[in-house]
């Protein structure tokens, strides 16, 4: 028979609304939904190409496997067996050394409904803080600049103003690549109107930047200085908007103080442009009628990224572009589902409904709300500082869920090392072949897109239901209901009563919790249901119990999060990276995407017409570098940094700055004889959101030597 099922794309954070076609329980065809706010019927390759990701169960994992001790092979077990051993050895490692002995790594890609249950039995049942997420590689600097300046997370924007803008700042994000289906929504608005400015902040000539009004060519890390630098002008000029700053913010008289120093020449000769352009860019968002910037990994991927947010959020404050049609900051979420993890709190650093862990208050409205007594007040420990407590033994068993850790982190030799020492690994994947998946005493194997229910939040917080077509290969199950299994068994063993933290049987019955915790919040989707987002389609968040509608933009009173409702300038320096070059490493390694893969290819990398853009990783150099070190196009390279090394061909252009290179994210140990690129990265991370820097490291380039 054939079924016809409303769902939404699992890639990128635009969060397009799908039509997924089946037959006789398999996957047959998609289409984009006409109807979906997001995308209106559009879709891009990645996306068009999804039911080739799940139509066959090569390489999928079909069952759970144990392995007994560190050394035996994993064998093929029983579910029932799986789960009880998965609590039995969390319960064991709890009692023995306290519940900071365990962590929970999990993901973007989960669903809300998956990373509810995973928080819950965390935060609730463990009572550790101990969960962590990749969107801590992803979204981490926008979220805590998000709290800084207006007093709670969200963007204050919707896709509705990428047709409103005037002027369209894009700051760190190859939003052509990485979010294509808005970017053609955004060429579609300058087609038909010829005049709205385009200015594109990128270190790389990216397609965008040939496209753009201004490319501002900025060297790698220097964000803050061209943001200071540009407000510097605009209040010499006079291009501020003083009634919005004395009516709605606190602090502009400290940073007026502080961007005197970053003359437009001083900033531009830090940033590595002409001091004209920056003076263009300043000049075009100052006197913009609606101007909008859109950002990504480029701010937020930084041991500074909280910073480079706060000072773009600056300039937005100083014009009043917020809260106004086609103006506002708005950072693009990576993953289909960052937003809806922070929702649910599923960060170490946070709980449920935006909360915080360290205010006694908040922690009392989760404890009655859950039905517990005594949530932590330590904060639990962010990505990259979790596996290093996993490498020194402090924590002692880890479950990572839906992510591949030992390909995206930073200088994943650490990250091989902790999962090598930790006494207890749990894996739980749809696909057989991670790079993570070798360390796992026990296998869970997880449903994937296509196969399993809950919901979703976009970029511009807009919540999205998911929808089974087909029913999951082998034995594999839903996130959300494997996490319930082992928490169940947890709480059977922890405590003496009946267990009842863990009565979910649906999908719907964990949205239906994670809903009523939110009421009263800035999120409040109390209006919410699964029937609701089903007939009257995907809502923005928030979306009160009285409310007809959802909130388009936030923050259009000027009234803010913050105690008093005024918003926070923050007066940030601009600070080098991390690992400046030098003469050992004397090149500026920068990190990216391309086109038609995602993250760690399990999805894509089974797609062979994926491949026909680009075959095959290369590191990009420019011509007068390869010049001059006798590197002609194809050459073979080794690229090392302090930490690691691999090595991949050359491809020669002037899209990249002398003494810049760049590389690809996807690639890794399922392709390349190496973990990819991150055997380089800098674990250094940012001090207010603890985002690493994977966006820069001082490398070194050489002729492969090769047998
Ligand atoms: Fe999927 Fe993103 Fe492409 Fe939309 S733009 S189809 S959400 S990958």
């Amino acid at each position: 028979m054939k079924t016809v099922t409303r769902s939404t794309c699992c890639y990128c954070g635009v969060g397009c609304g799908v039509l997924v076609e089946a037959e006789d329980g398999r996957i047959t065809g998609i289409q984009g939904d006409p109807e979906h706010p997001a995308n209106y019927g559009r879709l891009c390759t990645k996306g068009r190409s999804l039911p080739l990701t799940v139509q066959s169960v090569t390489g999928r994992l079909l069952r759970p496997e144990v392995r007994a001790t560190r050394d035996a092979k994993r064998e093929p077990a029983d579910w029932s067996s799986a789960l009880d051993l998965v609590a039995e050895r969390f319960a064991q490692v709890i009692e023995r050394h306290g519940p900071d002995a365990v962590a929970f790594y999990v993901s973007g890609q989960l669903l809300t409904e998956d990373y509810y249950v995973f928080n819950k039995l965390a935060k609730g049942l463990v009572k550790t803080n101990n969960i962590d997420t990749n969107s801590r590689l992803c979204m981490s600097s926008a979220v805590t600049a998000y709290k800084k300046a207006f007093g709670a997370d969200g963007p204050p924007t919707c896709y509705e103003d990428l047709e409103l803008a005037q002027t369209v700042l894009f700051a760190g994000s190859n939003m052509a690549y990485a979010h294509p289906v808005l970017f053609r929504r955004l060429e579609e608005a300058k087609a038909k109107h010829p005049d709205i400015r385009w200015i594109v902040v990128d270190p790389r000539r990216t397609d965008m930047a040939a496209m753009a009004d201004l490319h501002l060519a900025i060297q790698p890390g220097t964000d803050v200085a061209l943001f200071n630098g540009m407000l510097h002008h605009l209040i010499w000029e006079g291009m501020l908007d003083r009634a919005y700053i004395d009516a709605h913010t606190e602090g502009f008289d400290a940073l007026k103080a502080l961007v005197r120093e970053y003359t437009p020449r001083m900033a531009a000769e830090i940033c590595g442009i002409e001091e004209r352009a920056l003076l263009q860019a300043a000049e075009w968002f100052g006197a913009s009628p609606a101007a909008l910037s859109l950002y990504c990994m480029g701010l937020n991927q930084s041991s500074h990224g909280t910073d480079k947010n706060l000072a773009l959020i600056n300039l937005h404050l100083a014009t009043g572009q917020v809260g106004r049609p086609g103006a506002g900051p708005f950072s693009l979420t990576g993953q289909p589902n960052a937003m809806g993890g922070r929702e649910v709190g599923g960060m170490a650093t946070m709980l449920a409904a935006h909360r915080d862990i360290g205010n006694a208050g908040h922690r009392a409205e989760v404890e009655a709300l859950w039905g517990v007594e005594g949530l932590s007040d330590r904060p639990g420990l962010p990505a990259v500082e979790m596996f290093d407590a996993v490498r020194s033994g402090k924590i002692k068993a880890i479950w990572i869920a839906c992510t591949n850790p030992v390909h995206s982190m930073p200088d994943i030799v650490r990250v091989r090392e902790a999962l090598a020492t930790a006494e207890f690994v749990v894996v739980q994947e749809a696909f057989a072949q991670t790079d993570t998946v070798p360390y796992a005493d026990v296998l869970l194997p997880a449903a994937s897109w296509g196969e399993k229910s809950g919901t979703v939040t976009n970029s511009e917080r807009r919540i999205s239901r998911v929808q089974a077509a087909v029913d999951a290969p082998g034995e594999a199950k839903p996130d959300w209901w494997i996490v319930n299994e082992v928490a169940r068994r947890i709480e059977a063993k922890l405590s003496s009563q009946t267990p009842t933290l863990f009565g979910f049987d649906t999908p719907q019955a964990v949205f239906d919790e994670h809903r009523r915790l939110t009421a009263g919040r800035d999120l409040d989707i109390g209006g919410l249901s699964y029937a609701k987002l089903e007939t009257d389609g995907p809502q923005q968040w928030p979306f009160a119990a009285d409310a007809v509608q959802g909130q388009a933009r936030r923050y259009t009173d000027g009234v803010f999060a913050t105690a008093d409702g005024r918003a926070r300038f923050h007066a940030t320096r601009y600070l080098p990276v991390a690992e400046p070059v030098d003469a050992r490493y004397p090149f500026r390694l920068v990190t990216g995407r391309l086109r038609d893969q995602w993250h760690g290819m399990s999805r894509t990398g089974r797609v062979g017409a994926l491949f026909a853009h680009a075959p095959e990783p290369a590191l990009t150099m420019h011509r007068a570098d390869a010049t001059r070190r006798g590197f002609k196009d194809g050459d073979l390279l080794t690229i090392a940094s302090r930490r690691g090394s691999l090595v991949l061909p050359v491809q020669i252009s002037d899209d990249v700055a002398s003494g810049t290179v760049f590389a690809p994210m996807h690639w890794n140990g399922q392709f390349l004889n190496s973990g990819g690129i991150n055997e380089t990265t800098v674990p250094a991370v940012d001090p207010h959101s603890a985002q690493p820097e994977l966006k820069h490291a001082a490398v070194r380039v050489q002729a492969a030597d090769l047998p």
